[in-house]
This record gives structure tokens, C-alpha cells and sequence, in this order.
């Protein structure tokens, strides 16, 4: 389909194909000429502020197979790219398996933003200020990536090369993102800080841990950072500073401090290296004991 004028943006072709296979040859056919249009939530304000003008526009709002929740017993669960923010931040599984994500989920900006935006559109978008991906580094996920080539397999955190800058070449489309099943006595969380309602993060944190059976020594832990650098970061000082010991109030302090130590906030007028830093030492223990505090429930 190719239609001119799509939001008022002339000279703009917008395909809909119907499923993944013709989509990967547009954009094989295009390269970088095309976009990946999701929720338009980014790509439309980069459009119209022109700051980018691809020649054609690839819409996956036709692919029902993108917009499916899909889990299986003892292989984790399956999330199409194009699964809103709002259906994250809803479904009652994401909700009791995985808290954290449906926390980030929840807590990118307005409902109306989140009913349109889809997880995979924010994954590409690479924001470092962005809630789900230091959501999806703490629960240890993985984005599956295809092209007419193949696909291929990161985990999140190497999806993120620079600033809103991603691995993905311009053929390839991200089409779903893995969350490998929850451990024994696990538990995640993810807490945002910001001044308005509506703001991105100032910093957020995403923490996903589960103990051995004695029930306090950290088996495994990993913690993203969001707002914490200049792509989304996982804190693996901070996880050094909690594996094999007892997971108490001051062992989640000195966790704080690593992850302090070990991202490179940016400063700008909301707030500076220095606060971010703090906040960043505070929410670590904070997101870690709620995190704690679930791996019973
Ligand atoms: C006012 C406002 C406030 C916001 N606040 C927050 C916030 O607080 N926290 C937060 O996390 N986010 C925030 N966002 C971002 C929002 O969450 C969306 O996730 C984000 O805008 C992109 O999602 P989208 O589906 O709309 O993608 P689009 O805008 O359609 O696409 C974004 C980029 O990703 C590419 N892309 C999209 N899908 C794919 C794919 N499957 N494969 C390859 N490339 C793809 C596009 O080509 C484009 O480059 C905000 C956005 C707005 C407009």
C-alpha cells in the first residue's frame, strides 16, 4: 500500500504489509531510505521537528503476530515488539511474573502515549531515559531480530550501542523480545524518579534477584539503570556487590554505591551528574528490597 500525505507529511510512501516476511523485504528492498513506523509515539515528532525524512514509511500495525503475549512452561515468555505499553503495564501475567516490566510499563508518561507506544518501538528508539529497557536488563531478556538474511539473538543490554543508537542495521526489524522464566524465590521491581507526573526518568532502576533455598544468600541478581548514561546500562559492579552474600538492608546499600560509582549520569537543566548519582545510590536499595520483598509471594 503506498499513500502520500500521511499525517500531513508529503512525499512519504506508508507500507502495511500483512506479516513479518514481506516486511523484512521492504525494508531489504529500502534500506535506509525506510523507517519502522510502530506506535509513532517518536517517530512522528522526529518527523515533523525534521529531523529525519526517510523516503517510505513500514508500518507494523497490520501484523497481527507482533501484538501477541505468548508463554510457555518452563520456556519463558514471548512478547511481540508491537505489544503497546499499555497492555504490559495490564496483563495479569506480566503483572505476577514479571512486576518489573509491567512497573516500567506503567510508568512511561501519559495513558495516552502508553496506548499507543509499543515496546518495541521503545527498545529502537535507545532513549537512556527509557523505563522498560533497564526493566527488561534486570529480568534478563533477550530481543530476537530478523532480516531476509536470518535472525539473531541479543540480550537487551547489546542492543544499546550509543546514544539512541542501536545494533540493529537498517534492513533489520525487531520482532520480539524473550523473558526467560522466573527462578525459584525471585522477585523484581522497578522504581522511576521524576519531578512531574508525566516526565521521563531522572533516573530509573530495575532489579531482579532470587536467593539460594536458605532463603537470604543472593543466588543471582542483575540491575539496570535507566537516566544512568548514554544508553540504558546494566550495573554489573553493583550485582558483584550482592551475588553469594545475604541480601540484607546493608549489603543492597553497598550495591547502591557501586552502581553509583560505576554509570556516567548526563547533566542537563532538570538535573545534575551529582543528583543523578545520588538517586541512582538511593533507588538501587530501594528497588532491591522490593524486589526482595516479592521473592516469597
Ligand atoms: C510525550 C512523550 C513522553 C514519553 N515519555 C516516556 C517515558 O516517560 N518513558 C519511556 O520509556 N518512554 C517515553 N516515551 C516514549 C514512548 O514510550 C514510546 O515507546 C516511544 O515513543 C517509541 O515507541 P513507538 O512504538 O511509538 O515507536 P515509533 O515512534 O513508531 O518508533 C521509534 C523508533 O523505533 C523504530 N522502530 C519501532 N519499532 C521497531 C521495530 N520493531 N524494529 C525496528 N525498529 C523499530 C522506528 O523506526 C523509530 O526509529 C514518551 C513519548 C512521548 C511522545
Amino acid at each position: 500500500m503506498g499513500e502520500s500525505a500521511f499525517f500531513g507529511l508529503r512525499d512519504i510512501d506508508v507500507h502495511a504489509p500483512p506479516n513479518v516476511e514481506v516486511a523484512l523485504a521492504l525494508l531489504a528492498e529500502h534500506g535506509a531510505g525506510a523507517k519502522v513506523l510502530a506506535g509513532g509515539q517518536s517517530l512522528l515528532v522526529l518527523l515533523r521537528m525534521g529531523l529525519i525524512s526517510p523516503k517510505c514509511l513500514i508500518s507494523l500495525q497490520h501484523i497481527p503476530g507482533l501484538k501477541l503475549i505468548a508463554a510457555s512452561a518452563g520456556e519463558g515468555t514471548r512478547l511481540g515488539a508491537a505489544i503497546t505499553q499499555h497492555q504490559l503495564a495490564n496483563d495479569l501475567q506480566i503483572r505476577s511474573r514479571f512486576p518489573a516490566l509491567a512497573e516500567a510499563a506503567a510508568a512511561v508518561a501519559s495513558p495516552q502515549v502508553r496506548r499507543l507506544g509499543t515496546i518495541g518501538g521503545n527498545l529502537c528508539h535507545a532513549d537512556p531515559t527509557a523505563d522498560p529497557p533497564a526493566a527488561l536488563i534486570a529480568l534478563g531478556a533477550e530481543v530476537e531480530i530478523q532480516s531476509v538474511e536470518g535472525r539473531r539473538r541479543l540480550p537487551v543490554e547489546e542492543l544499546f550501542v550509543d546514544y539512541m543508537e542501536t545494533a540493529l542495521s537498517p534492513d533489520e526489524l525487531l520482532t520480539s523480545i524473550h523473558l526467560p522464566a522466573a527462578a525459584p524465590r525471585s522477585g523484581s521491581a522497578y522504581l522511576k524518579h521524576r519531578l512531574r507526573g508525566v516526565d521521563t526518568a531522572l533516573v530509573g532502576v530495575g532489579v531482579g534477584l532470587s536467593l539460594e533455598e536458605d532463603g537470604v544468600t543472593c543466588r543471582s541478581v542483575r540491575i539496570g539503570l535507566a537516566g544512568a548514561g548514554v544508553t540504558p546500562i546494566r550495573a554489573r559492579e553493583a550485582e558483584s556487590a550482592l551475588i553469594g552474600k545475604s541480601v540484607t538492608e546493608a549489603t543492597f546499600a553497598d550495591a547502591g554505591v557501586a552502581a553509583a560509582a560505576e554509570c556516567s549520569p548526563l547533566e542537563d537543566t532538570e538535573a545534575s551528574e551529582w543528583y543523578r548519582r545520588e538517586m541512582i545510590d538511593l533507588f538501587v536499595r530501594r528497588a532491591g528490597l522490593v524486589a526482595l520483598s516479592r521473592t516469597n509471594a
